[in-house]
Order: structure tokens, then sequence, then C-alpha cells
């Protein structure tokens, strides 16, 4: 049978660029739907902006912290309005390269939202006809879910947190996951009285409990207020304000709701049942190692799939992808040792199984911790303490875990997975010198074995 292309990618976000570019390489016919703007939720309402927010946040201490080192600040003045701008220019800037990165490769590009008709079809709704192609992508990430409950309506996303028209002077964030700490940081930092609601009883779940504890303490003592256990049943539009109503009865008054509790993939209305494309619980798209879904002209990558949905493992999936359906070389995609950030304040940086996790592979573990105020904390008189905590196979010496809790703790993490991805052992870390004075001296200079406090009373 002849198709159109030998590939066509639904969604031009992180995943669904570099599939599209790279197939093209390989001298593929290659087309690539795209409903907004490319570059997708990293470029657009991700990764990107909200890292621009941070650093914007950030200098609230900064200018704090800049007086015990001699500094007279005067009182500063923010301006959201011109924040927005700038970041919007770079967005606009970002999303330009990715589109011309595609018409560079020869990538046949629409501007439009594209819905399976059947196995080898996708309707253009824009342009109103079908194209054909041997394979397809499903690249169309992920979307903010919000719960149903009365006045849910009223509560915005991280979607619309990224192009408020102005900055509410209270706001109430509801859940604990990283997207919601990351804007806790980002709204607290800007000078707005925030208010973190979660209906569990820990942040951050699924990563090491000595992280959520330091950080939880840490944001309490910035001024962030944390209600945990806390269940939110309804939504009331005031006059000026709104009411979140608790499962309790007791309410919490604020400015604006947003609502940070997941995200879930963009299948609906995508016509993947026509395809007779198999589905998850969630909605995602269900794929082998070989990011194939049950049909085999159709497989997904990205968040759709909702394995780990960070950008760079979509675009590390786009290129086994390629290998795998262009290259002649099938590669299964490789989840082990990503590390993770949660660009909170303070920061976190991790890689590696946590504890809890550690305890339940391995036989033996040894944790090796330490928490100390880093020297720049001495003259700018913070309190804050940083974290710092190795897991450590005892059967191997191999260490299978890093978390890091404090200033520049993303940046070490990413250069962790390397010697964790090789099997660096304990031992290895103890012979590598250490660089001083830095914060991350600490990493190679722990000897200690952490031991529980009864423990050590017992000794
Ligand atoms: C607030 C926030 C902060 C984040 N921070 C980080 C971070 O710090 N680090 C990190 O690694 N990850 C971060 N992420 C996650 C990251 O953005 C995603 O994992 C990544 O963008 C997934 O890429 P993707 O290609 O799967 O999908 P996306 O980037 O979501 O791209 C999907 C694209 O498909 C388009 N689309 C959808 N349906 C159709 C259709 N039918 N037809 C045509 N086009 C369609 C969409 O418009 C979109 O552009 C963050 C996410 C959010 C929301």
């Amino acid at each position: 049978m002849q198709f159109d292309y030998d590939l066509f990618v639904i969604g031009g976000g992180s995943g669904g660029v570099r599939a599209a570019r790279m197939a093209a390489g390989t001298g593929a016919r290659v087309a690539i739907a795209e409903e907004y703007r490319f570059g997708g939720t990293c470029v657009i309402r991700g990764c990107v902006p909200k890292k621009l927010l941070v650093y914007a946040s950030e200098f609230a201490k900064t200018f704090k912290d800049a007086e015990g080192f001699g500094w007279s600040v005067g009182s500063p003045s923010f301006h959201w309005q011109r924040l927005i701008e700038n970041k919007d220019r770079e967005i606009e800037r970002l999303s330009g390269i990715y589109r011309s990165l595609l018409d560079k490769a020869g990538v046949t590009v629409f501007q439009t939202r594209a819905v399976f008709e059947d196995a080898h079809t996708v309707r253009l709704l824009n342009e109103d006809r079908t194209v054909t192609s041997k394979t397809i992508l499903v690249a169309v990430g992920g979307w903010p879910y919000v719960p149903q409950i009365p006045g849910s309506e009223f509560a915005i996303t991280s979607n619309e947190a990224f192009n408020l028209p102005k900055l509410p002077g209270s706001i109430a964030i509801v859940g604990a996951g990283y997207i919601g700490l990351e804007f806790a940081g980002i709204f607290h930092g800007l000078g707005v009285d925030v208010t973190v609601v979660h209906r569990g009883p820990r942040l951050l779940r699924g990563f090491d409990e000595d992280l959520e504890i330091g950080l939880a303490e840490a944001m309490m003592a910035r001024g962030i207020k944390l209600m945990l256990n806390t269940r939110i049943v309804a939504i009331e539009q005031g006059e000026h304000r709104y009411r979140l109503v608790t499962a309790t009865g007791e309410p919490i008054e604020t400015d604006l709701a947003m609502y940070a509790t997941g995200r879930v993939p963009n299948t609906p209305k995508l016509g993947l049942d026509k395809a007779g494309v198999a589905l998850g619980q969630a909605g995602e798209v269900k794929v082998d190692e070989f990011c194939r879904s049950s049909v085999d002209s159709i497989y997904a990558i990205g968040d759709v799939t909702d394995r780990v949905n960070l950008t760079p493992v979509a675009i590390d999936e786009a290129m086994r992808f390629v290998d795998t359906v262009f290259r002649g070389k099938p590669t299964p995609v490789d989840h082990h040792g990503i590390p993770t950030a949660v660009f909170s304040q303070p920061e976190i940086g991790t890689v590696g199984l946590t504890e809890e996790e550690a305890r339940q592979k391995c036989l033996g573990v040894d944790i090796y911790k330490t928490s100390f105020r880093p020297l720049k904390a001495t003259l700018s008189g913070s309190t804050e303490r940083m974290l710092m905590k190795m897991v450590v196979d005892q059967a191997t010496d191999q260490v299978v875990g890093v978390h890091i809790l404090g200033p520049d703790a993303a940046e070490m993490a990413q250069i962790l997975a390397i010697p964790l991805r090789l099997g660096a052992t304990k031992a290895d870390f103890d012979a590598t010198m250490a660089l001083h004075p830095t914060a991350a001296e600490e990493l190679v200079t722990m000897r200690e074995k952490w031991q529980p406090p009864q423990a050590k009373a017992a000794e």
C-alpha cells in the first residue's frame, strides 16, 4: 500500500519534534501536526517558563542575604507584567527555533489538531482532509487534572499561572507534588501569601522521606503555610475572594486558588479507539519497551504514555523510537537512574533509589547523611541547612541513591547520575579528591555511617 508519509507525528512538543527531526534525517518522509505552539508543554507552559519564574522569585532572598556581605540594597520593587512580557518574548523565540528546526530537517509541518481515522490515517481538522502514513507517532503530552468538586471552575492550574494579569495578594495551592511546591516557592518569593493544601500526610510522594521532611521544614521557616491531611470539598466565590471549604469545615480564604493535583494523558477525543489502540486506566497509551502500542503501525512517546513524565525522558524515547523504526536498531528505553529535580526553594536534586526503595531491593543498606549550614549562610545569616544523603548497597558497596536538599542540588544531581550509572562504589566516592570550599565536597567526605538515634544510644 502507498502512504503519503513514512511517519506522521501528532504533537509538536519535546518528544514529537525530536522524533520528527531525527526520522527525517534518515531520509524518511515525515510530517508533524501541532495544534497550538511548537515546543509543547516544556517550552510554552512547563520547565522553561517555570525556571525563569523561579529565578525571578529567588532575588527576594538574594537581596536579603546581600546585607550580610556589606550591600545596602534599599527597598527593591517588582513588576510582574515586565517579567511576564520578558518571559513571553523568550518563549516566542524558543518556539520559533523548534519550528525552524523542523523546516530545516525537511519535515512537513501542519499547524492543526490531528485525530485518528484508522491505524494509518489521520484527519487534519483545520484543513478538513485526511493523510495516510506507514507509521504514526502519538506525542500529544498531558494536561492538568482538576478533580470535579463544586466550584472547581474557579481554580486556575499551572497553565494559567504563567500568564496571570496581576499577582494575587494570597494564593492557596492545592497539591504537594513538584509543580505545586515549585509554584509555592515562586509566589512566595514574589511576595504572595502562600498556603499549600494537601490531602496526604507528606509532600512529594516518591521522594526520599528525609528530603520531604527537610523541605517541609524549610518552606514553613520561610513563611509558607502547609496544611497537610486537608481535603478541599468545594470552592465558593465571594465578592472579592474565594473560600476553599475543607472536609473538616475549616475554610481557607484566598485571593486565588490553584490546583496542582497531577496531569492526565491528552488522549480524549483523539480517536484512538477508531485505530484500535489500547489505553490504560488513566487514559495513557499502553506501550511496550520499544514504545509500540497495541497496534503495530502506532507508537507513543512522552507524557501520553504516563511512564516518567519529564522532558529529557520524552526526548530519549523519541531517539530510541527512531533507532528502532528508522535505523534498524531496535532499542528499548532505559528508565533507570533518571536524575530528578524539584525547583522548590530550597531546591531538591536526586538520583537513584530512596532509602525506602533500597531497603526493599537490597539485603542490607548503609546510609550516610549530613546536614550543615552552607558557607554562604554564615554571613547572610540564613539559618537554612543543606541536606545530603547517600544510600549504599552493603553487599556491593555500590552507591544506589543520592539525595540533596539545598542550593545547586539539581546541578549536582545531573553530575551524580554519571557515577551512579557506572556503578560507582562508596569506596570510589571516598577515593575522590574533595574540591574545597564547596558544598559538593561533602559527597566525597562523608565517612560515618548514619545510625538511627536509638542504635547510637545503645552503643
Ligand atoms: C508546570 C510544569 C513544569 C514542568 N517542569 C519540568 C522540569 O523542570 N523538568 C522536566 O524534565 N519536565 C518538566 N515538566 C514536564 C515536561 O514539560 C513534560 O514531561 C514534557 O513536555 C513532555 O513532552 P511530550 O513531548 O510528551 O509532550 P508535550 O510537551 O506536552 O507536547 C505535546 C504537544 O502535543 C500537542 N497536541 C496535543 N494534542 C494534539 C493533537 N490532537 N493534534 C496536534 N497537536 C496536539 C500539544 O499542543 C503539545 O504541544 C513540567 C511540566 C509542567 C506542566
